[in-house]
């Protein structure tokens, strides 16, 4: 190969290989149950710890399931453009740290977002390689069951999700893949296929077939 082009494998290869699957549905429906089965199947796919300043929930650990913060810190890492996205959801802030999503793509690893309808649409306006997959319910009724048996809320902020919920799922058509969280082990292997199939394509593969054809499969 001339070295004109192999100078535009090393630019290929220099630029970010990993890419951003964005995950959203409305409160209730299996975003952080899926996303958490799928990162321990798939190799080179990383789940996103969001900042909030909602309080923890029983059980929840700092730095596992969010950074916890208060709203001074929350505010401070607006302004300083700490997040790729951010959004108040119900009475809570949420966002994603801009730094350690792109460290990680220009590591070559997948991530996974976790993330509302608001945030979803900010990451489509950043200039991020991202996949967004939009989760439904098989039913209002199974939703609110969910909701409710999960036992983390109380009947009033039950009812405000449930409320939000009805606007959110009005979103479903600006995504590029609908999920339907009926059955649990067939709604991980949908999301899990999703990420496969995007990282096959062609655009994604190039740089690795490149290098391939120059140092193995074009040698006599
Ligand atoms: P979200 O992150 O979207 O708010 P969760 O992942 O917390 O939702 O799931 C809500 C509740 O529903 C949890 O108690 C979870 O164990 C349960 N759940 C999630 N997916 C399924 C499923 N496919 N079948 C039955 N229960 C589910
Ligand atoms: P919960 O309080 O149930 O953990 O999350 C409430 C909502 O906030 C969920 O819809 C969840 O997807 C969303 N969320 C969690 N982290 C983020 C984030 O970093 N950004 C945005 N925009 N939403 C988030």
């Amino acid at each position: 190969m001339a070295a004109g082009n192999t100078k535009t494998d090393e630019t290929v290869l220099s630029e970010p290989s990993g890419e951003v699957f964005v995950v959203s549905a409305p409160s209730g429906v299996g975003k952080t149950t899926l996303c958490r089965k799928v990162c321990e199947r798939l190799e080179g796919l990383v789940y996103s710890v969001s900042y909030t300043t909602r309080p923890p929930r029983r059980g929840e650990v700092h730095g596992r399931d969010y950074f916890f913060v208060d709203e001074m810190t929350f505010d401070e890492m607006v302004r300083k453009g700490c997040f790729v996205e951010w959004a108040r959801v119900y009475e809570y802030c949420y966002g994603t740290s801009r730094q350690w999503v792109m460290d990680q793509i220009h590591r070559g690893l997948d991530v996974i977002l976790d993330v509302d309808v608001q945030g979803a649409h900010q990451i489509r306006r950043a200039e991020l390689p991202a996949h967004h997959i939009f989760l439904l319910p098989p039913s209002w009724e199974v939703l609110e069951e969910r909701l409710t048996k999960r036992g983390t809320e109380d009947p009033e902020e039950i009812r405000t999700r449930l409320g939000w919920a009805r606007k959110e799922l009005e979103s479903w058509e600006a995504y590029d893949f609908l999920i339907v969280n009926d059955e649990l082990e067939e709604a991980v292997r949908d999301l899990e296929a999703v990420i496969r199939a995007q990282r096959c394509r062609l655009q994604r593969r190039r740089p690795w077939v490149r290098r391939k054809m120059v140092e193995e499969f074009r040698r006599g």
